[in-house]
């Protein structure tokens, strides 16, 4: 059994209550650890070690600050095959994606805010004729909350916490307490780059009771949270009448736009990663796919031949294209709609079906599945699936592809393949949606906005977003004779 612990004040801390949860292993559908279900006592230790961190923090120099997270980073480096095992096991992701993705992106969310502080600038004002000078100062918050949930759990935690420190503030951060190994490795880490003790204080727990406590704790400023729609609706309702500054990055309904003008085998090969890639449990998975209809029949055909060739299977095996979702719950919550698209008249053109592993009888398969869906009213192409599972259907003009991809509560991101330019400009600017990828999927630069419009969330991250995020502007106005 691995017994996983609380960092707390720069050191691995039991809950005081002694309450545990199982951790699971999703490829096996066995429990192999446990977790602390931190308590309000618990997220209260956390908040004064921070607290007691923050002087010194914000005031250290931005060089200091900076070598300490190029140094996390590259402690997640060196260990990054130890790291992507950790992961792979605890969430059901192929190893080599998360050596590939996860990890990697983890050590470059330290090294790109390492880089970031020190390029971090603000506005001076002069008011002409008045003999007077405004400069905004931008400074930490104090301590802030970090709520990040299973799907890329390293990846996302630690793009909080890097803008998070980077700025001088110090953290009290919740990983999802489906997946909270590679956070507490994190702390790990922490402790042997020499960050300093308190600076970041990582509580393990369910959302309702470790979650909900470090939301509602007064002296905790700003939350940024990552997960789902709902969760972010009442963690808002929670925060709004104390006033806090929050971030929320939530769901998606992502239409992948297809037109006959596209670079097609590009398109189609992308467009199998952007359907399943870590078992479709990505926020920008492209799962509405829509097809122009005079190549639908042919898309159809040549997409649903490349999916049968991905491999269902051991996440440690070399040759794994798609692991177990992240839970048992989770499987069944998938599966469901699966049967909703029967229900709604839905016709499955491919997979659908649960799938048994050697060795691993009780972990949690599913196939890539592809349904094709009549209208876009249905279930299935409304509400957040979250797992292996796209719908495709076609459209006839570019006004009808436009209609049908913003008729959704969802605003996360759009695909679009074209070679068309005034096409992509026209969708580029018309797409309700926080990110617009044009004949690419998930290419990501650091520098850029990242979040969503509508139910998908408030507010970005990325770049100099999240250290905006992340620190106060104060005006200084000064009068000059
Ligand atoms: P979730 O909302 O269930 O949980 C996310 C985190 O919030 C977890 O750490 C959870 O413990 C915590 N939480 C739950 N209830 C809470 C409460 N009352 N107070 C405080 N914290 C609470 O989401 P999930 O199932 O872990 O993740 C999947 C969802 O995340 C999907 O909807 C997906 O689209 C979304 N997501 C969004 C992005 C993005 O950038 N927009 C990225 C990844 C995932």
């Amino acid at each position: 059994m691995l017994n996983i612990k609380n960092y707390i004040n720069g050191k691995l801390v039991a809950p005081e209550a002694g309450n545990y949860l199982d951790n699971y292993n999703p490829a096996v559908g066995e429990i192999y650890g446990q977790i602390p279900n931190s308590s309000k006592e618990d997220v209260q230790k956390a908040y004064q070690a921070a607290a007691k961190a923050f002087p010194s923090w914000s005031n250290t120099t931005l060089e200091e600050r900076s070598k300490i997270l190029y140094k996390i980073s590259d402690l997640i480096l060196e260990k990054l095959d130890f790291l992507a095992v950790a992961e792979s096991k605890d969430n059901g992701k192929p190893i080599a994606l998360a050596k590939q993705v996860d990890i990697p992106r983890a050590a470059s969310n330290f090294q790109f805010f390492a880089n970031a502080i020190t390029q971090f600038s603000s506005e001076a004002h002069e008011s002409v004729g008045l003999n007077a000078v405004n400069f905004t100062l931008r400074q930490p918050i104090g301590v802030v909350g970090c709520i990040s949930p299973w799907n890329l759990p390293l990846y996302l935690f630690t793009w909080k916490i890097a803008p998070a420190i980077a700025a001088g503030n110090c953290v009290v951060a919740k990983p999802s307490e489906v997946t909270p190994m590679t956070a507490y490795l994190l702390g790990k880490i922490c402790n042997e780059a020499g960050l300093p003790k308190g600076v970041l204080n990582i509580v393990h727990g369910l959302g309702s009771t470790t979650g909900q406590a470090i939301v509602e704790h007064p002296n905790i400023k700003a939350i940024s949270f990552t997960g789902g729609t709902k969760t972010g609706a009442h963690i808002a309702r929670v925060a709004a009448p104390m006033f806090k500054k929050i971030s929320l990055e939530l769901g998606g309904k992502n239409p992948n736009i297809i037109f006959a003008d596209c670079d097609y085998e590009k398109m189609l090969e992308t467009t199998v990663h952007s359907s399943f890639a870590n078992q479709g449990q990505i926020c920008l998975c492209g799962s509405r796919i829509l097809v122009e209809d005079n190549i639908y029949e042919k898309f159809k055909e040549d997409f649903i031949k490349k999916v049968a060739q991905l491999r269902v299977g051991n996440p440690s095996e070399k040759d794994t294209n798609i692991g177990a979702l992240v839970s048992k719950q989770h499987l069944e919550k998938v599966k469901s709609y699966i049967d909703i698209a029967e229900k709604e008249g839905g016709k499955i053109l491919f997979g659908g079906e649960t799938v048994t592993v050697t060795d691993r009888e009780n972990g949690y398969y599913l196939q890539p599945t592809i349904i094709e869906v009549k209208d876009n009213e249905c279930k299935l192409n409304q509400e957040e699936i979250f797992g292996p599972v796209v719908t495709i259907m076609s459209f006839k003009t570019d006004e009808e592809a436009l209609t049908l991809a913003n008729e959704v509560k969802y605003g996360l991101s759009a695909t679009i393949w074209t070679n068309n330019l005034n096409r992509t400009m026209q969708f580029a600017k018309q797409l309700q949606t926080g990110i617009v990828w044009v004949n690419t999927w998930m290419l990501r630069d650091l520098r850029t906005p990242f979040g969503g419009t509508k139910e998908s969330g408030v507010g970005r991250e990325g770049g100099f977003e999240a250290l905006r995020f992340f620190t106060e502007p104060k005006n200084i106005c000064i009068k000059y004779e």
